[in-house]
């Protein structure tokens, strides 16, 4: 068994511990900033930028934006760059505290949980010819920001491997969808193929080649949107939590534990950190999922050419609870999957024994390999599967862009861009059609069935119950 080294390498600064049991639906939230999560991103990110501190009282502001992650600081630098607005951004922690420096830093062309063949059925043909063009451009968007700031672009592809052979339909499927209704270049490989070529992954019957998919290291790059945006004359305060937001004649209060802001906008961008109490338009709409990822030591020759690695390309595999790997630029690995249900069970060795046991069954060389950081996060799930970009009441300068499902490293540019066309008032109408805009958040819902607010405390009961069916699902040979 591989040993785990939780130690967390700390950076500069005055900040709270990191808590790794947080857990958003349950935890308090801090007065200070807390520490990084022990990521693999943070030891090698070099120092963090400088920031603005904590907010240290009260303040007045045509714009706020709430949590300084990925979509906060798209958002930031766009309402910048492309309409002049200097906002201000509050973040409870430090800069890129949540997920945005503790994903994969896998970029994709994708947009929440669906495929492009799940699009079409929920909202035919032409809907989801026209999401594509969005979520395409999108990331184009996400290609240029790449293109600014040094993030060691990991460039090549998706490559989607079916994990049992029975997946190989579903695979050949999706890529003649892509190919023939959105015209796409994918491929399909066979076994022998992705072993010659690509990776030499022992579960792999096969796989998808998607020609869109970047790796990135996610830090390097958030710390690039932090630095361009601090330059554009935006505010960027860490350990200034917002606790609530009451709207007072038309102007936004948002009280914080050392004061109150008063804004004529509010933006929120807090993804899977996004607390019920906060304000009323997110209360039970994000379902917050733990995700673990962990990253070896560098692989030596040997292992090199025993794991098969002839790619650096973003992969992922066919299970409901996927595996996502890469061979990062310093010939480590980085490797993902599911984790626990909740914050006071993270930390069980169980669940990082998941994806080293995963690990291993794909790559039975790096058997007791050590491995040198691992770490869990809260992704931002919608309950139908799809973000939103949203200003949910029209009359209110509230607005939104969270509900990722796990896949935002790119689509948080665009969100971003997006988001700030919104608070600009310079949302283009052309667009309210589609699903990521043309409507607020949901409530849960039961089987698809009711959508109620009364559901929420037992989407846990739910989740664990799922988990069993898609474990068995997954494993089934
Ligand atoms: C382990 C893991 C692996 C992942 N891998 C991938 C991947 O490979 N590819 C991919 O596309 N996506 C991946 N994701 C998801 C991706 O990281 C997220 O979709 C993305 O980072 C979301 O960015 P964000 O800015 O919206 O949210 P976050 O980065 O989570 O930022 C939200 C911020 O809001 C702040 N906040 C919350 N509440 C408040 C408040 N009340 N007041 C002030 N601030 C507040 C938080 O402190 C936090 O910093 C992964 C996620 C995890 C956890």
């Amino acid at each position: 068994m591989a040993t785990l080294d939780f130690a967390a390498p700390a950076l500069r600064g005055a900040c709270a511990p990191y808590d790794p049991l947080y857990d958003p639906l349950v935890s308090p939230i801090g007065r200070e900033a807390m520490n990084y999560a022990p990521t693999y991103w943070v030891a090698t990110a070099g120092e963090p930028p400088e920031d603005d501190g904590p907010l240290p009282g009260d303040a007045d502001v045509d714009v706020l934006i709430v949590g300084a992650g990925f979509t906060g600081l798209s958002t930031a630098l766009f309402l910048a760059r492309e309409h002049g607005i200097r906002a201000m951004v509050v973040d409870a922690n430090r800069t890129a505290w949540g997920c945005t420096s503790r994903n994969g830093g896998q970029g994709q062309n994708a947009s929440g949980r669906l495929y492009r063949s799940q699009w079409i059925e929920r909202w035919g043909k032409q809907t989801a010819l026209k999401l594509d063009a969005e979520i395409r451009e999108g990331f184009d968007t996400f290609k240029r920001l790449i293109g600014e700031f040094a993030c060691d672009p990991q460039p090549g592809g998706h490559l989607y491997i079916a994990h049992r052979a029975r997946k190989m339909d579903f695979l050949t499927n999706e890529c003649r969808v892509m190919r023939d209704v959105f015209g796409y270049d994918t491929r399909m490989l066979s076994a022998k193929e992705v072993a010659q070529s690509y990776v030499d992954d022992r579960e792999s019957c096969g796989a998808l080649l998607e020609p869109d998919g970047i790796g990135v290291h996610p830090l390097k790059l958030a710390f690039g949107y932090l630095r361009m945006a601090r330059s554009l004359g935006v505010k960027v305060h860490p350990g200034t939590p917002v606790l609530n937001v009451e709207t007072i004649r038309g102007v936004h209060h948002v009280r914080t534990p050392r004061g109150v802001i008063r804004a004529k906008a509010v933006a929120f961008a807090t993804g899977g950190y996004t607390r019920n109490d906060m304000h009323r338009t997110l209360d039970a709409k994000i379902m917050p999922i733990l995700s673990n990822s962990l990253v070896t030591r560098p692989l030596t020759q040997e292992e090199l050419t025993a794991t098969g690695f002839r790619t650096r390309q973003v992969i992922t595999d066919t299970r409901t609870l996927r595996f996502y790997y890469r061979l990062l630029p310093d010939n480590r690995v980085q490797i993902g999957s599911r984790s626990a249900i909740t914050g006071a069970d993270a930390s069980n060795p169980r669940h990082m024994d998941v994806l080293i046991e995963g690990l291993h069954r794909k790559f039975p060389s790096l058997k007791g390999i050590r491995i040198d950081y691992s770490w869990w996060g809260w992704v931002d799930v919608s309950h139908d599967m799809m973000p939103r970009v949203a200003q949910p009441d029209p009359q209110q300068s509230i607005f939104y862009a969270v509900g990722y499902g796990g896949n935002g490293v790119s689509f948080s540019a665009h969100a971003g861009r997006r988001l700030a066309e919104r608070v600009a008032g310079k949302w283009q109408h052309s667009r309210d059609d589609l699903p990521i805009y043309d409507s607020a958040l949901e409530y849960p819902n039961v089987m698809g069935k009711v959508r109620w607010k009364g559901f929420a405390p037992f989407r846990r009961v739910g989740q664990r119950f799922l988990y069993h069916k898609y474990l068995a699902q997954d494993e089934k040979r």
